[in-house]
């Protein structure tokens, strides 16, 4: 099995959450007040970046006071230089007197305007704060819910409940066949491009069994040998996409045109062309922050 590169997006340098802190209030609010703690801006899902300083991320204490006051604060964990870091979501306006510009963060991350390690950050930013937004109601009892601990849970005060952040499963496989593989466009893809056949786990499913049912539902192909590649987490709004290789036992494509537009199977040299963007009728691969890019460039290299 080939080994994960660290250019995919998201998983370079995951932060140290200290996880077994977040219940004391004392220690959380003693780094919120440490001169090195940074925070990480968000209005209504999208981060904030100072126009100054190229796409500064970061702000301190006191430029995220001047902000305003936050409908949510999380303590993401301390980064590799032990600083602590904080996000911190505001609503339509901040009351910010800096220069900032609001960024989606997916072309963050395809352009590489941060270094990977805060697009990793601001991944674990997103994704929580985009839970608190959607949860603040008891999924239980329906009263409104409080956060706690560190912004890592949600407990309801009428029926004590207690709500933890959600991470949807997703498993993202390229099947292949000797030197042919698997790929499918959907519909709300860029023009031309292609990529591995994917879909959320399932209840009571493992991971093998959701690419089983997955690759025969999109393309009427049966599978076998489901072996694990890497993972990544995919901030879009919570999921952790579990990459895999599958080899089929079957054969003939049957697209299901519901969800996908087209499926085929490609040749190693045709994958190999379109992942350096030199493929006779223009198609294309996904690019290298996303994990299917990876699946398709072991598959390209001869590595499976
Ligand atoms: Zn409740």
């Amino acid at each position: 099995m080939p080994t994960p590169p660290h250019a995919i997006g998201f998983t370079l340098d995951p932060l140290d959450r200290v996880s077994e802190k977040r219940d004391d209030e004392a220690f959380v609010a003693s780094l919120r007040d440490q001169p090195s703690t940074r925070f990480l801006l968000f209005v209504n899902n999208v981060p904030l970046f100072k126009r100054a300083n190229g796409h500064e991320p970061l702000f301190s204490a006191q430029e995220a006071a001047a902000a305003g006051t936050p409908l949510q604060t999380v303590f993401l964990g301390r980064d590799a230089q032990q600083r602590a870091l904080f996000a911190a979501s505001f609503g339509d306006e901040t009351e910010s007197p800096l220069d900032v510009e609001a960024i989606e963060l997916r072309p963050v991350a395809m352009q590489g305007l941060v270094p990977p390690p805060l697009v990793s950050a601001l991944g674990e930013a997103r994704s929580m704060l985009d839970w608190h937004r959607r949860h603040g109601f008891c999924a239980n009892c329906g009263q409104p819910t409080n956060s706690a601990g560190a912004g890592w849970r949600r407990i309801c005060p009428n029926c004590k409940a207690q709500h933890f952040p959600r991470v949807d499963p997703v498993v993202i496989m390229l099947v292949t066949d000797g030197e042919r593989c698997l790929l499918g466009r959907q519909p709300q893809f860029l023009p031309g491009m292609y990529s591995a056949l994917a879909g959320f786990v399932e209840p009571g499913e493992t991971f093998e069994h959701a690419v089983y049912r997955e690759v025969l539902e999109e393309s009427g192909i049966r599978c076998t040998d489901v072996r694990y590649f890497a993972s990544q987490p995919w901030p879009f709004p919570s999921s952790l996409m579990i990459g895999c290789f599958a080899r089929a036992a079957t054969f003939e494509v049957t697209v299901d045109r519901n969800e996908l537009e087209d499926a085929r199977w490609f040749s190693r040299e045709e994958v190999a062309a379109m992942l350096d963007a030199s493929h006779e009728q223009g198609l294309s691969a996904p690019k290298p922050f996303a994990i299917a890019h990876h699946l398709l460039k072991a598959f390209a290299t001869g590595e499976i």
